[in-house]
């Protein structure tokens, strides 16, 4: 098990729709341990295989005390939603009022292959329909109103650590400070 450099935006691995998981093998189950330790090395309340460069249909979340991963998952919302900020771990300080769905039943395997089914309402709700996002190359400035959009962009051009990968090529890890679940990105 190792931690992995967090992907930060404008890396084009996280704007890639990820290939589905085919071998449910050894190296499945060190890149669930390795996303599950950057995960919480961060601290984060989620993260997806894109995050850390690796293109497959895989998340790990940390919410209410519990660890969970997710392979190949499908996504049942509800129709009721709830307002809420969010964050990513690849959009460091970068936090706004994201809509998404109250519930959700996710769908898929855990990394020895057998099919799981989780339930989450409110915040276990959100970080998996961001990070089911993730797999698909969809993040959660997309899910912003167009005014909040307009003002994370202008945040994000402006964040030190995006000018700083923009200029040098390289990618830059930033530690989130470790505050409360609600304050944590996914
Ligand atoms: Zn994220």
């Amino acid at each position: 098990m190792s931690i992995q450099q967090i992907r930060l935006f404008g890396d084009p691995v996280l704007t890639t729709p990820a290939s589905a998981v085919t071998t449910f093998d050894k190296e499945l189950r060190v890149l669930v341990a390795d996303l599950t330790e950057t995960m919480l090395d961060a601290p984060g309340a989620g993260l997806a295989a894109p995050q850390i460069g690796v293109p497959l249909r895989v998340f790990v979340w940390d919410v209410d005390e519990t660890l969970g991963h997710l392979i190949n998952p499908t996504l049942d919302l509800s129709e009721e939603m709830q307002d809420g900020e969010e964050g990513c771990l690849s959009f460091p300080e970068i936090r706004y009022d994201t809509p998404r769905a109250m519930r959700v039943v996710a769908k898929g395997f855990n990394m020895h292959g057998d099919p799981v089914t989780i339930e989450g309402t409110e915040f276990l709700a959100r970080a998996l329909q961001h990070e089911n996002d993730h797999l698909n190359g969809i993040l959660f400035i997309d899910k912003l109103t167009k005014s909040n959009r307009k003002l994370a962009m202008k945040e994000i051009r402006e964040s030190d650590w995006f000018a700083q990968a923009a200029q040098s090529g390289i990618e830059i890890q930033i530690k989130d400070s470790p505050h409360s679940m609600f304050g944590r990105n996914i």
